[in-house]
């Protein structure tokens, strides 16, 4: 009966719902844990995805962000070269009210009954403290902190990755990687946005920050006193001179009424989801603006994550990251080639190597969903 209830809802939500392998509705009343784990696909992989812990509005919208950043998930690892698939868990409630260790326990209970088909790691709303306590009860946990073994914060790979792909996009645009000189505008200074403004600064570039936190603000203007600061995103994106806009602050950045506002040539940036409508990004072209889908140049932090899982060296994990710059210069050569937008050939690069290792399991005979996989 759940089952079926699942099912209608699942396709309710998500019109391409057939394409997860598995979705699972979790619950503890004793701790008011609920949510839900998506695996979209484990073709590459065992899932490998973060909890995102969310006052969602009801039950509905907590299942349609799992069941899309779950997907999101699939596209992001196999983009970045990873022997991992794509999968996400959702938690409901406001973590500053029910977060406890009690729930976090539950958790890890729960994702370790799916026997490591998804991984979890931690995201909005999660920390690698919060993975430290889940990993006692589950060890399909990634991301814990170092001090105890683990990867750690993933934000730091974030940027980095933020930061290759900005270098990609200028020889593309402008003929070389070099930022220097370029003004780049960062909305949202948070744990990706400040680690950007450090890298900008180190390649010479000059950056423009704004964030809703003034402390935020704050910390990046005694840090860099060249930092310039603006009010609020929309001064932002209508400065004259910017060369790169980077939204680093939440999904949606990127909507019907930005984009004619934009006066950025090149949108890179590490928030996830940044297209308002998948329509926007034809919007962008059209107005001659390149823009890098942030599925493709936030994936550091997920390299991270699976080289803490496969026990990958620091100068392992910094090559893989610093592979996004060859990765995104193809997919943006293919997309000119192709006469196609950058997120059709993002997707059509992703969707070719997850079908090959999936006809390649089917192929093999195998039983395993999972396969072993390798890093470097
Ligand atoms: P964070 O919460 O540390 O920082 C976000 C910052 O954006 C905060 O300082 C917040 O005050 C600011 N902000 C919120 N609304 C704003 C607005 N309207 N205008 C300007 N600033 C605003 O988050 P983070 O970890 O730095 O992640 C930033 C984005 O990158 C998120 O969308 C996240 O999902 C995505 N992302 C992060 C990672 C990672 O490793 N942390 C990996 C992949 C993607």
């Amino acid at each position: 009966m759940l089952a079926f209830d699942l099912r209608s809802l699942v396709t309710q939500f998500d019109s391409d719902a057939t394409e997860h392998e598995q979705v699972v509705l979790f619950q503890d009343p004793a701790s008011d844990l609920k949510g839900f784990v998506a695996v979209h696909s484990t073709a590459l992989g065992p899932a490998l995805g973060g909890v995102r812990f969310h006052s969602y509005a009801d039950e509905g919208q907590a299942l349609a962000d799992v069941l899309r950043l779950s997907r999101g998930m699939s596209y992001k690892n196999a983009l970045a070269g990873l022997d991992f698939g794509g999968g996400k868990a959702v938690l409901i409630g406001d973590p500053e009210r029910i977060k406890t260790e009690e729930l976090l326990l539950a958790y890890g209970r729960f994702v370790a009954s799916l026997e490591g088909r998804y991984v979890t790691a931690c995201d909005v709303g999660t920390t690698p403290e919060d993975m430290e306590v889940i990993a006692s009860t589950c060890s399909w946990t990634a991301t814990r902190p170092m001090t105890s073994g683990g990867s750690g914060d993933p934000s730091v790979f974030t940027a980095r990755s933020v930061l290759q792909g900005m270098k990609a996009a200028a020889v593309h645009r402008w003929g070389t990687p070099a930022l220097q000189g370029r003004t780049v505008g960062i909305a949202g200074v948070g744990k990706v946005g400040r680690l950007l403004v450090e890298h900008l600064f180190e390649e010479g570039a000059r950056v423009v920050v704004t964030d809703v936190r003034a402390e935020a603000v704050r910390r990046i203007a005694e840090k860099f006193p060249e930092t310039t600061v603006v009010e609020d995103t929309k001064t932002l994106i209508r400065l004259e001179g910017l060369d790169v806009y980077a939204p680093c602050a939440l999904g949606g950045a990127l909507s019907d009424d930005v984009v004619p506002l934009l006066t950025a040539e090149v949108v890179c940036g590490a928030a996830n989801n940044q297209l308002a409508h998948p329509g926007v990004e034809r919007r962008l072209k059209e107005r001659g603006i390149l823009y890098l889908p942030d599925y493709v140049v936030n994936a550091g932090g997920v390299i991270q994550a699976a080289g803490g899982l496969r026990g990958a060296t620091h100068r392992q994990t910094v090559a893989k990251v610093d592979r996004i710059f060859d990765t995104t210069l193809a997919i943006l050569e293919r997309a000119e080639a192709e006469n196609i937008l950058p997120g059709t050939a993002a997707d059509r690069i992703a969707e070719q190597r997850i079908a090959r290792a999936a006809h390649a399991r089917t192929a093999a005979g195998s039983g395993q969903s999972i396969r072993p996989g390798r890093f470097a």
